[in-house]
């Protein structure tokens, strides 16, 4: 190793990095119908299901800053980032693995807390929980996630399937959980050295709910099947917007069209972006973490894809060579850039 090249990981970035380690990642099992590259793998499972498995990691002081983080929301939250990821593939989950790395600062009652939100989440997204692992952390505390999920193999939507002329559909709104993190970070920042400190959320609830206590789209995953729509692609936002549909973009072999005013901002994200001089479009686009649901469906299934009443169309696939591109109101065009490695 010595007298190789020495690459820094910035150079590569998250997804530069992970397509690096991965290169020789071939599958030679029959059953492996997708390894790495979209959200969960996919493993065959009898001949017309499949099981699904992903995995997530939460790192104290990366992920998550426990000043201002409720254990109990934190373990709630854990569970809606594994899950989503099964989501993501139009699949349901139903089993949880959780490790968890803990730091003897932390006491019984503290992980009692996280506990009580992780099952929580299971109860209520249907999901059991069903082994893990304990370990100690000498840097805090560390949640891995391992989330398993079933589907049809004909109903699973990959990221690879997004077609010319297909509309881009997105569930929710955009942007309101990083505004939540800017929020508690200016509140820890501000009441520092306060004796007694009592933070100033009023008018902004929503915005920590989303971060704090964000939904898994179970409810869209179930009104897609009842629809009997399957989405040619389907991603969820854990990076923010642009970073996903570059992701389609990439697998599908295709390019983008998103309309920056049809992407949906809550009221409270452009208050507060406002507020604290910052572009709630930034936030839509770069924020990340608000677990919604991105995906494209054949021009001909909008009428059927808007009965649904959860979602909005922000754009349409066009040809690769054309590019990914944000068009603003007055008509430019802005190329649309990914971030990753988000902090
Ligand atoms: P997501 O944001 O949906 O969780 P990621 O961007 O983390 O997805 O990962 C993209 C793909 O790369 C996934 O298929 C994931 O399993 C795979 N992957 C990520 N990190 C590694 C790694 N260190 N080794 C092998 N595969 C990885
Ligand atoms: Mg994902």
């Amino acid at each position: 190793m010595s007298d190789k090249k020495r690459t820094e990981i910035a150079e590569l970035g998250e997804f530069g990095l992970i397509d690096t380690l991965t290169r020789n990642a071939t599958t030679a099992n029959k059953r492996t119908i997708k390894g790495v590259g979209d959200d969960a793998a996919v493993i065959a499972a009898g001949r017309d299901d499949a099981m699904l498995v992903s995995t997530d990691t939460l790192l104290e002081g990366i992920d998550f800053d426990l000043t201002y983080f409720p254990l109990k929301h934190l373990g709630y939250k854990a569970v809606v980032v594994g899950v989503s990821d099964i989501l993501a593939m139009n699949a349901l989950p139903e089993q949880i693995m959780i490790s968890i790395g803990v730091s003897a600062k932390l006491p019984v009652e503290a992980l009692q807390d996280l506990y009580e939100g992780i099952d929580f989440a299971c109860k209520e997204l249907g999901v059991d929980l069903v082994g893990g692992d304990t370990t100690a952390s000498m840097t805090g505390l560390v949640i891995n996630i391992t989330t398993i999920g079933r589907a049809k193999r004909k109903s699973i939507s990959y990221r690879s399937g997004a077609q010319f002329n297909d509309l881009i559909c997105l569930t929710g709104n955009l942007g309101a959980a990083y505004m939540g993190l800017q929020l508690l970070e200016r509140e820890k920042r501000v009441l520092r050295d306060v004796e007694n400190p009592e933070p100033q959320f009023a008018g902004y609830e929503y915005l920590l709910q989303q971060y704090l206590k964000p939904r898994a789209r179970k409810d869209i995953v179930e009104a897609l099947a009842e629809e009997k729509i399957v989405p040619t692609s389907m991603i969820d936002i854990s990076d923010g917007l642009a970073s996903e549909v570059l992701q389609i973009c990439k697998a599908s072999k295709c390019g983008a069209r998103i309309y920056l005013d049809r992407i949906p901002i809550a009221k409270q994200t452009s208050a507060l972006a406002e507020e604290m001089h910052a572009d709630p479009v930034v936030a839509a686009l770069n924020g990340g973490s608000d677990y919604e649901l991105l995906f494209t469906v054949p021009l001909a299934m909008q009428e059927q894809v808007m009965r649904l009443g959860l979602v909005d169309v922000i754009g349409h696939i066009t040809r690769e060579s054309t590019g990914a591109y944000l068009v603003t109101p007055d008509g430019n065009d802005i190329r649309l850039r990914a971030q990753g490695f988000k902090e």
